[in-house]
């Protein structure tokens, strides 16, 4: 099963927590924020809480007591 980016199309793992292509992410978010937040998706998935497809509708707030990356 393949997803593709919903930016330019490219194939993306169906593994995949984001329905972007990783350049994109980075594109739209900057390097950093984009770790994050995929991070973020990963952390929740693992929680089993991975309820909705927008994982950037309020990265500020969700990232602010964020402590780095693993
Ligand atoms: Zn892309």
């Amino acid at each position: 099963m393949v997803k593709k980016c919903i930016y330019c199309n490219a194939e993306i793992s169906s593994d995949c927590v984001i329905d972007f292509c990783d350049k994109c992410g980075k594109n739209v978010w900057g390097d950093k924020m984009f770790n994050a937040i995929v991070q973020n998706m990963e952390n929740a998935r693992a929680n089993g809480d991975l309820c909705h497809t927008q994982p950037a509708a309020e990265p500020r707030r969700e990232l602010e007591g964020f402590e780095g990356f693993r």
